[in-house]
């Protein structure tokens, strides 16, 4: 049997089944012990974040006043670490090809009906042009695997001709890269390439059902997918991002799993995760999330965010448009600090209708990205599209670094506010512009440092009347 050990290298040991059926049960043993749930909040409200246990026995708990406490917190850390401010950003599919036999994604390699696309890269070029002219700076690139059709070559010049088309005012200036496990020397050319974050979903942490789940093709070896992570930080990648695909298995399992992977992450190399995704299983072409039993409502969906946000304060946590608007406005409140806008989950969809059948998930928010852009501000949140960081060599142990001293916040905000200005200057409806000027007005105001506020004023009026753009702190 193998022993809990969140400093190694083997995947067996940081998330080791033995300990999270053991939290699990001792989550269950205390889930009405309202003195532990007190200590824990106590400790949570610290805002050093608590760890996969004290997270599990929250989880468990059923006590209403005890979880609006845990809310309450949730969104206090959650404003705290991230004053209303949303990052914005888009998938953007490269190709559905895959050799993999997922059994919750329409991608895999035995569905012969769907229709399978591999962008050229005149047709990413396409893409990109599209997405520029929607507003958006900062891409998740997504490829099946696919070591034929989509070879890491591929990827790379995918990204190379991503960040050299310059369209209008248009730019992105930030990749993120969502592709299946590799080897830290492929990690190395990413990181050589400029990505962002290197995203990578686990799935399911439970090693038995991850193996039922992906019973064919590379991506059914758990150890490596698992470690996946440890070879992108040794291949020089500093900005990692996790997540479960929720639905698949015990919600419970999962969380526990997740935050032993970010513990694990902390203590091998001294920086947590980047980035926590919290997709759930969605119908697609011939998936039905009703096969899967590990189903979870809205409402157990908020409180798992609610208790990622509280475990890792400093972590920022993602929610696509695989969610409709009225929980994608509760998660935002409760912890979300990225949403994707006006996205589209096919192969060349930005472009292209999508009328073929290639989307690996089907949309529930379907609202432009002006659209979503104006309904954050109305709901008194900051669009950002910034990109700085990354751009600032502000990345791992640097960026959390900033994070845990709190003087991120003086970058983040003036930041959100140049980005947005020249969102609405060259993308927004005359609507969105209004609201947006508004917002801005005001939030000028609120940069505390006179001398940050003075600049950021001064490259607020260069965006708008000297056509110059790509301000940053
Ligand atoms: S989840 Fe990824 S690896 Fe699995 S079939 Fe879909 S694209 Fe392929
Ligand atoms: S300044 Fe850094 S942390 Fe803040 S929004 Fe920009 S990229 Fe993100």
């Amino acid at each position: 049997m193998t022993v809990y050990n969140p400093q190694s290298l083997n995947a067996d040991e940081f998330i080791n089944d033995a300990e999270i059926c053991d939290t699990l049960r001792y989550a269950d043993e205390n889930k009405d012990n309202l003195e532990l749930i007190d200590a824990i909040i106590a400790k949570a409200k610290l805002r050093k974040g608590i760890d996969h246990r004290e997270a599990s026995v929250l989880l468990a708990c059923e006590n209403p006043e005890k979880l609006r406490e845990i809310y309450v917190l949730a969104e206090q850390i959650k404003k705290d670490f991230y004053g209303d401010r949303i990052v914005m950003f888009a998938p953007l599919y490269l190709s559905n090809y895959c050799v993999n036999g997922c059994v919750y994604c329409p991608y895999h390699y035995k569905n012969k009906h769907i229709c399978r696309k591999k962008l050229t890269q005149e047709e990413v070029r396409a893409e990109v042009i599209a997405l520029q002219d929607m507003g958006h700076k900062r891409l998740a690139i997504e490829a099946g695997e696919d070591p034929v059709h989509n070879p890491i070559e591929y990827i790379l010049e995918c990204i190379d001709t991503i960040y050299s088309i310059k369209h209008k005012n248009g730019a992105i200036r930030r990749v993120n890269v969502n592709i299946a496990a590799t080897t830290v020397e492929n990690y190395r050319k990413l990181r050589d390439a400029g990505i962002g974050t290197y995203i990578l979903f686990q799935e399911t942490y439970n090693k038995e059902s991850y193996e039922a789940l992906h019973p064919t093709g590379p991506k059914h070896n758990y150890r490596y997918h698992t470690e996946a992570m440890d070879r992108a930080m040794e291949g020089g990648i500093d900005d990692v991002g996790l997540g479960v695909l929720f639905g698949l298995e015990l919600y419970r399992y999962e969380l526990a799993g997740i935050l032993m992977h970010a513990e694990h992450l902390e203590a091998v190399h001294g920086v947590g995760p980047h980035t926590i995704s919290v997709p759930r299983v969605k119908p697609a072409d011939d998936i039905d999330p009703d096969d899967f039993d590990g189903g979870i409502d809205d409402e157990t969906f908020c409180k798992i965010i609610a208790i990622i946000r509280i475990a890792v304060p400093y972590t920022g946590m993602i929610i696509s448009t695989r969610e409709n608007k009225s929980v994608r406005e509760k998660a935002l409140r409760l912890g979300i600090s990225q949403i994707s806008g006006g996205s589209k989950t096919s192969v060349g969809g930005y472009v292209e209708p999508e009328e073929e059948n290639s989307a690996q998930f089907d949309v529930s928010d379907q609202r432009t990205l002006d659209e979503v852009v104006c309904w954050l501000m109305e709901l008194g949140y900051i669009p950002s599209f910034c990109t700085a960081c990354y751009r600032e060599g502000r990345t791992g142990d640097r960026f959390m670094a900033l994070c845990k001293s709190g003087q991120i916040q003086n970058c983040c905000h003036p930041n959100a506010l140049m980005t947005l200005e020249e969102y609405l200057v060259d993308y927004a409806s005359p609507k969105t512009r209004a609201v947006g000027e508004k917002i801005i007005e005001k939030e000028l105001q609120n940069i505390p440092k006179e001398k940050v506020r003075k600049i950021a004023e001064e490259h607020i009026e260069d965006i708008k009347n000297n056509n110059k753009r790509d301000f940053r702190f």
